[in-house]
């Protein structure tokens, strides 16, 4: 499909105008102004198709050919999240556990040794627990990333990655970026940061120093609850290396229509963002401030163990918007309060629209040893705070509190 030059220059707009306009093309064809869902799984090959070079960078990034390996859609949001995250090059997955996959995949071979965060991602946990040792013999390491110290000393002769949540899922737990990819280039390693908690404009991993950000579009960037995806920006040669190996030969591509959707939500990222952070601030008030409730785990309070490191590395934007705590009480005492609330939803992810709260027992995953001592004694519940009115939130947890203890 031919495309007409892009007048707008996105690289040179505000993140409030590039999250309008950034891959966003004109459709030749039809003059539509917003691109179009293109559900096709093949484009036209050029009359002598021996001239082309289906596993070349160019071709990888930039020609439509087969939609496994790149698509007008996925083309379009991969250009506006490298726009957004000020990022080389971006590759888009199907969901953002493909993404975070396809790092580990690619970068990562026999006899390699990775420095983890002791909290991650359910499934980033069990790749590193289990998965790419036992069926790959990839060595990881799990560290409290909190402890530079502790990092240093992880680092071995062979370790070619460190992997950390920004904000981690669920503990909350704060990655000092700058500091972790000072340890990891000086060790001749990469750092990967899964920055699904914190999108742009709020970070930008890239420009802290890590050489791949990570995403979970399902959440934030997408922010409707209504298609996965999963992305990974950074710089165009490794990126190109990422498409050529985890993307055309494992597959996991994501769909037009998702790519489509993911287009869509991100338009109001900027506008979304804010208020979620700022009732997500309201809401871990109110809870931290509830006799009844045992403790609140959020950036955004001054408790908070990297309460300073977050303020001073999102530069004061805000905290995002999840949380964890636990009322007083036993798992039964946790599961009422939770069936006690009616606005807030029960059910998993986060980034959603609507608020979204999942109670998770004290033995609910894998690396939970490593989690605080007030998560191993009451559990914990993962609270994403929507943009529903915090008036009304804070209403809901109030009266299940009320009925819960009452
Ligand atoms: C949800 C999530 C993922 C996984 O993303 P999916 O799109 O569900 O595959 C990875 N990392 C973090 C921090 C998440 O919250």
């Amino acid at each position: 499909m031919q495309q007409r030059p892009d007048k707008k220059q996105p690289a040179s707009l505000s993140f409030d105008s590039q999250a309008v306009h950034a891959g966003n093309l004109i459709d030749a064809t039809t003059g539509a102004i917003r691109t179009p869902i293109v559900m096709a799984n093949s484009y036209q090959l050029p009359d002598d198709p021996s001239s082309l070079n289906w596993s070349d960078s160019q071709t990888l990034s930039q020609t439509l050919l087969y939609t496994r390996n790149l698509g007008h859609n996925q083309l379009c949001l991969e250009r506006k999240l490298a726009a957004m995250e000020r990022g080389e090059e971006a590759v888009v997955f199907a969901t953002g556990v493909a993404a975070l996959h396809s790092i580990f995949f690619t970068f990562l071979k026999s006899g390699d040794h990775v420095v983890v965060s002791d909290v991650t991602y359910e499934a980033v946990w069990r790749l590193f627990s289990e998965l790419l040792p036992e069926r790959y013999g990839i060595e990881a390491t799990f560290v409290d990333i909190g402890d530079l110290d502790a990092v240093r000393e992880a680092v071995r002769p062979n370790t070619k990655l460190i992997h950390a949540e920004t904000i981690a899922n669920p503990t909350t737990k704060v990655a000092d970026v700058e500091a972790l990819a000072g340890i990891a280039h000086g060790a001749g390693a990469m750092l990967s940061i899964d920055a699904t908690f914190t999108p742009p404009p709020m970070f930008r991993g890239l420009e802290h120093g890590a050489d791949f950000v990570a995403h979970s579009l399902t959440k934030y960037i997408n922010g409707h609850g209504d298609a996965m995806g999963g992305a990974v920006i950074g710089r165009a040669e490794l990126i190109h290396r990422l498409k050529g190996d985890a993307l055309v030969d494992v597959g996991g591509s994501i769909s037009p229509f998702n790519a489509w959707l993911i287009m869509r939500g991100s338009v109001t990222l900027p506008l979304r963002l804010p208020r979620h952070m700022s009732s997500a601030r309201k809401v871990a008030e109110f809870l931290d401030n509830d006799p009844r409730v045992a403790y609140v785990a959020f950036p955004g309070l001054p408790s908070h163990p990297q309460h300073e490191l977050a303020s001073r590395q999102f530069g004061g934007m805000g905290y995002g918007a999840v949380m964890a705590f636990a009322v007083k009480g036993e798992p039964a005492v946790q599961n009422r309060f939770v069936a006690n609330l009616r606005l807030i939803t029960s059910a998993v992810s986060l980034g959603h629209d609507e608020s979204l709260i999942v109670h998770v027992g004290k033995d609910g995953r894998g690396g939970s040893e490593c989690y605080p001592d007030a998560f191993r004694k009451y559990g914990h519940l993962r609270f994403s705070i929507g943009l529903e009115d915090p008036a009304d939130l804070i209403a809901d947890l109030k009266a299940a509190l009320d009925e819960t203890f009452a």
